[in-house]
């Protein structure tokens, strides 16, 4: 989608560091990090929610790039995905993506 951030990523029409890439999804750090280590992983192809993704190898694939991220930052035995699915969630970016979130004690249940 033309006017959304993360296709712009993906597009490399925005510069961004990735941490990994593959035919199906890159990684990369967030902008605004709410931990030592918070990354996230999104699909090349554009997906508004996880309600939206059809796809269920595409989304295996996903959970799989978190794992690999998690494991590549160093921080594989302590992590947290979240996926937030709606703005009342905390979505702000209509384009699905899973956080990785690690690197300090993370409360249960979050916030
Ligand atoms: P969510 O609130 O679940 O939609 O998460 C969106 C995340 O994307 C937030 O944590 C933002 O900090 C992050 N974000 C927004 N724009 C960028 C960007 N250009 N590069 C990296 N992360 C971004
Ligand atoms: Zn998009």
């Amino acid at each position: 989608m033309s006017d959304c951030i993360f296709c712009k990523i993906v597009n490399k029409q925005i510069d961004t560091k990735l941490i990994s890439e593959t035919d199906d999804y890159v990684a990369f750090n967030d902008i605004s990090p709410q931990a030592p280590v918070h990354a996230l992983v999104i699909p090349k192809k554009h997906f508004s929610t996880l309600n939206d993704i059809d796809d269920v190898e595409l989304m295996g694939k996903l959970l799989n790039g978190a794992k690999e991220t998690a494991e590549k930052l160093g921080v594989k035995d302590n992590y947290r995905t979240i996926i937030n699915t709606g703005a009342e969630a905390g979505q702000a970016v209509f384009h699905i993506h899973i956080h990785i979130l690690a690197g300090r004690p993370l409360l249960w249940p979050p916030g």
